[in-house]
């Protein structure tokens, strides 16, 4: 099995070693494993030119998983479109055709205290969200800003799904949701928009080949509300592109910190790029103060998704945890009475209770 690692920018190569030191104990365990490193985002531009730079799509393109850090920092702010960080992000995605973004939201026992809600609320809490990524408002055409036949101008966008797109979305979520509670949750905004209607309709057809698990149809509004009230009673959320950047971002507070969660972002073939849920956080760069606790679980879900490797996925989650119930904390998650450490520390800890 071969791994294409790329650490990217600002914390991004801080927090990709912690996890390939992971990977490389449970190599010289017997993992399988062969991992090769190229450059993504601002480091692709500085390096040659290109956020994407060619070698890499193509090694991605030939490897079986991705492990990312993170792109992007100030000092690319001022680049034409195209040369951004982000573009190599966007790119790689489309590339690989990656369509299915799985983002846990679990909360670690040790942690309860971190969250932004109450004990009882999300003690035990452990729902996925599954993110199409590529249709929705954020690609379809036409879109751009006119002038109207008064003279005002006017902002637009298009929002389409075909039945394909949500097709095979859909078969990602109840798969996932057969192997976890078989519960699945389908967000939208049928009373409003007809793409959700359309959604709601290839959802709940998808959903006869999957008579074990329980549907469930929610508008997004009230999804965002129920999140905050009562998130266990969620399983599996399967929801289109926008409606899942927002309500991922609203689930990450319900478990502490950002620096905690991992992501999969999974092709047809279940292939996929693996990256922790936040940026590169630029202001905390080179510091040894990152938490890398999302890219050691994010490679994790790539042994489980991508390697069918559940026996190892879950020994780096145990030691994750073990880690964790040692005291062990970056900055990010540090309360009173546990024991601070830095980026690579943890990494240690990890390995240590591997
Ligand atoms: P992006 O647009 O790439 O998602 P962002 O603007 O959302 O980036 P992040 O890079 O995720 O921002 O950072 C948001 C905040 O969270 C920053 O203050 C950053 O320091 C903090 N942060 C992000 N990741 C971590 C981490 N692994 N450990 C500790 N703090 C983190
Ligand atoms: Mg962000």
């Amino acid at each position: 099995m071969k791994i294409a690692v790329l650490p990217g920018d600002g914390i991004g190569p801080e927090i990709v070693a912690q996890a390939t030191k992971v990977l490389e104990a449970l190599r010289s365990d017997g993992l399988k494993i062969e991992m090769e490193h190229a450059y993504i985002g601002g480091a692709g531009y500085d390096a040659a030119g290109d956020p994407l730079p060619e070698a890499t799509l193509k090694l991605a393109q030939e490897s079986d998983a991705v492990l990312l850090g993170a792109v992007g920092g100030y000092q690319y702010d001022n680049l034409p479109r195209p040369m951004r960080p982000e573009q190599g992000l966007l790119r790689i995605r489309k590339g690989l055709g990656l369509f299915a973004n799985l983002r846990p939201a679990l909360l670690y026992p040790e942690l309860a205290s971190a969250s932004t809600l109450k004990p009882e609320v999300v003690s035990g809490l452990d729902i996925m969200i599954l993110r199409e990524l590529t249709g929705d408002i954020y690609f379809g055409q036409p879109r751009g800003i006119r002038t109207l036949e008064n003279g005002e101008r006017q902002g637009f966008d298009t929002m389409h799904y075909s039945e394909s797109e949500i097709r095979r979305v859909a078969h990602v979520g109840f798969q996932i949701a057969m192997k976890r509670g078989k519960k699945l949750c389908s967000v939208d905004k049928a009373n409003v928009l007809d793409t959700s209607m359309f959604w709601r309709e290839i959802v709940t057809e998808v959903a006869k080949e999957y008579p074990q698990v329980e549907l469930s149809h929610m508008y997004v509004d009230n999804a965002a509300m129920q999140l905050v009230r009562a998130p266990k009673q969620f399983d599996v959320i399967l929801t289109g592109n926008i409606f899942g950047d927002i309500l991922s971002d609203e689930a990450s507070m319900l478990t502490g910190s950002i620096g905690m969660l991992p992501s999969a972002s999974l092709d047809i073939n279940n292939k996929g790029m693996y990256e922790p849920s936040h940026g590169s956080a630029p202001d905390i760069a080179g510091k040894d103060i990152a938490n890398p606790l999302a890219t050691i679980l994010s490679a994790a879900m790539m042994l489980r998704y991508t390697f069918n490797d559940e026996a190892n996925a879950t020994r780096i989650e145990n030691a994750v945890k073990r880690a964790l119930a040692q005291g062990y904390r970056t900055g990010d998650i540090y309360t009173e009475g546990t024991k601070k450490i830095g980026c690579n520390a943890m990494g240690d800890a990890v390995v240590a209770a591997l």
